[in-house]
């Protein structure tokens, strides 16, 4: 059946249709009921059945794939690399899960794992879902503002961390920012479990802090069943960011999410037992967890983790590991296909990629010039495809395991089964025709593996993503879409004050918090601006309490630095805004609200766009004349800082 005809039938049948995707997964008690829709927009995908995430994964391919790879390691950071069979890996979590039940870690608890890419954090998200505690990973590049926001959320029992990771050949230190965090939070965790890597020197608090080492060998060959886990039961919580400056806590479900991967991993990415793909992700994002960890894993697929750059120690780095471990099915973000873009070509031809079936890329926008590249130079097919931290797997894209639907640059494609995409009016909410821009909404019920609800807040989960489209209850992704005359989509940006630098989704109003805590700053706004290389960049126009003291050009240039590092310290560097510019006064309505596409059109060198309801036009006249100034000084992006 065609993919068409595969997503109507998903959504006439709902249940046949689901009922029919559980049997990818192994069931305790196979369910009955498919799908309890008894209170919208909360959806309980296979209420009564009984299954484990880590059983789906590793225990069940252990009769066929024992000695087969499942996880391979690779560090280009470190020199380090192993592969680990499923046998090896199924002991690895057994040990992990018996050190968290002797920190008395049960099924409902938290740990956070605030870990680099090394097999330990696998390990530990597998131990976690094996005895029902809820993950949730921090991704590393988050500082300590970040990761204490999400301690006091998530309220873990444990904390799962590192020395240090490794990026471009430095050491980035952990336990530091992991100890401020903490001190920051209001909740603290009973233990701190720390894998010492060798790479910074370890402090372990007493009392709190417990070495990995000892523990390992002490549980070596622990022998730690499965816990048998409702559905429903949440796996993981995975933060993301939104319009306010508070994270929401994505929750995820236990047999929705294993059902709905298995259907991807079969339909969209085409992978086979025995196969590998390597996702250059991140566990710290949502990639990471369907797609480094569960997704391949389930299908019974090898999996690259892998700690480096795509550029070293060459530009090559990437392909020669899809020689050297047969990868069939690999996935990555434009951002890196851009940094690739600016390296020499021919490093695309230098190794054997037979095995490759196709490149996937999602995560931000991929642009048509940067689709044709890797295209040509990889002569595979391209496969853009686009979801959310929310949805887990993709909504939109071309479903190759179901019919050789051909991809259309620009586009990545359309709905994905399970998935009733509508674009609707932003104002009206009536759905729109072909070629007209609406918002990309979701009729629920949202199909299995999309998120269950925010962490501890329904309320906020209903108000967030189901009352924003005037009269109709639907799912908005906040982005702008538009459909053409075949059914192909076009994301065209986000319809919120989010961005998005590099892959990494962000709130401008976390950032806009965190230059607001510097002493000389009243009032701020950043917006994201068009950046050639990681799609946005964040740039900040900051207010003084006393202008007067920053007249001098050197004393701007100093604050502005401050700025930049202190954003760096709270919230991580991939936050650091590109620039801060400071003008005496924020460009707003007449009602208060900061004019940021107006900002981000000036940014940009567009028109600012309907000013109507401006209260003091000449505040824009300061954006253009700080922008235009900043040109004249030090050419456009090339801060000394950027
Ligand atoms: P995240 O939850 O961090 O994965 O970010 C999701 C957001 O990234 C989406 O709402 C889009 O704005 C953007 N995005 C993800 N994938 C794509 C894609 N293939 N094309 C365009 N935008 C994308």
């Amino acid at each position: 059946m065609g993919l068409r005809a595969q997503v109507q039938r998903s959504l006439e049948d709902r249940e046949g249709f689901w009922a029919e995707q559980a049997k990818l997964i192994d069931w305790q008690t196979a369910p009955q009921t498919i799908l309890d829709y008894s209170r919208p927009p909360f959806a309980r995908w296979y209420p009564d059945g009984t299954t484990n995430l880590c059983h789906n994964a590793v225990d069940r391919h252990l009769p066929t794939l024992a000695d087969s790879a499942a996880l391979i390691y690779v560090s280009t950071e470190t020199g380090q690399e192993r592969t680990y069979t499923f046998a090896e890996l199924h002991q690895e979590v057994m040990t992990m899960a018996a050190i968290l039940q002797a920190q008395d870690v049960k099924q409902g608890d938290r740990v956070l794992i605030y870990m680099p890419m090394v097999p330990e954090a696998v390990f530990m998200m597998l131990a976690c879902v094996r005895i029902g505690a809820i993950h949730s990973v921090v991704f590393g590049g988050f500082a300590s503002v970040s990761l204490a926001t999400r301690i006091d959320d998530a309220t873990p029992k444990v904390i799962v961390s590192a020395d240090a990771g490794m990026r471009a050949g430095k050491v980035v230190p952990y336990k530091g920012l992991l100890d401020e965090a903490i001190n920051l939070a209001q909740h603290q965790p009973k233990q701190v479990l720390m894998l010492d890597r060798g790479l910074a020197t370890l402090e372990l608090k007493p009392g709190r802090d417990l070495d990995l080492a000892p523990l390992r060998a002490q549980y070596a060959a622990a022998q730690v069943p499965v816990e048998w886990l409702p559905a429903d039961a949440p796996s993981y919580i995975l933060y993301t960011s939104g319009t306010t400056g508070k994270p929401k806590g994505v929750q995820r479900d236990t047999g929705g999410y294993a059902v709905a991967l298995a259907t991807s991993m079969r339909d969209i990415y085409c992978g086979a037992p025995g196969e590998t793909y390597f996702s250059t992700s991140d566990i710290g994002w949502v990639v990471g967890h369907s797609y480094i960890v569960y997704g391949p894993l389930i299908a019974g697929m090898a999996t690259v983790l892998y700690e480096g750059t795509p550029l070293r120690p060459d530009a090559g780095i990437l392909w020669q590991l899809v020689e050297r471990y047969k990868v069939s099915v690999m996935f990555s973000a434009p951002t890196a296909v851009r940094v690739l873009r600016k390296q020499d070509p021919s490093w695309l031809k230098r190794y054997d990629l037979s095995s490759l079936k196709a490149l996937f890329l999602a995560g931000e926008p991929l642009d048509e010039p940067t689709a044709a590249w890797i295209g040509e130079g990889l002569g595979r097919p391209i496969i853009d495809n686009y979801w959310q931290t929310e949805t887990g797997w993709p909504i939109l894209s071309v479903a190759h395991g179901l019919e050789p639907t051909p991809t259309r640059l620009g586009s990545p494609g359309m709905p994905m089964v399970g998935y009733n995409v509508q674009l609707l009016h932003e104002q009206s909410g009536e759905p729109i025709g072909d070629n007209e821009k609406g918002v990309l909404a979701i009729v629920p019920p949202l199909p299995p593996g999309c998120m269950q609800t925010i962490w501890g807040d329904d309320a906020r989960f209903v108000k967030t993503y189901f009352d924003s489209i005037p009269g109709r209850m639907v799912y908005s992704t906040f982005d702008w879409g538009i459909r053409d005359a075949d059914g192909y989509y076009f994301i065209l940006g986000r319809t919120d004050d989010v961005i998005n630098v590099a892959g990494h989704r962000l709130g401008t109003r976390e950032i806009e918090e965190s230059i607001n805590s510097h002493n000389a700053v009243a009032e701020c706004a950043v917006v994201g601006k068009a950046d050639s290389l990681k799609g946005q960049v964040a740039v900040g126009f900051a207010v003084l309490k006393d202008p007067v003291r920053y007249s001098e050009a050197s004393a701007k240039l100093t604050l502005e630095g401050e700025v930049m590092a202190l954003v760096d310290k709270q919230l991580g560097a991939v936050a650091r805004p590109s620039r801060v510019y400071f003008i005496s006064v924020l460009p707003k309505t007449r009602s208060g609200k900061v004019l940021r596409r107006a900002i981000q059109a000036l940014c940009e060198g567009r028109d600012a766009g309907d000013l109507t309801t401006i209260e003091d036009a000449q505040a824009l006249d300061q954006v253009r004349e700080a922008l235009g100034q900043a040109m004249g000084v030090s050419g456009e992006g090339t801060s000394a800082r950027s």
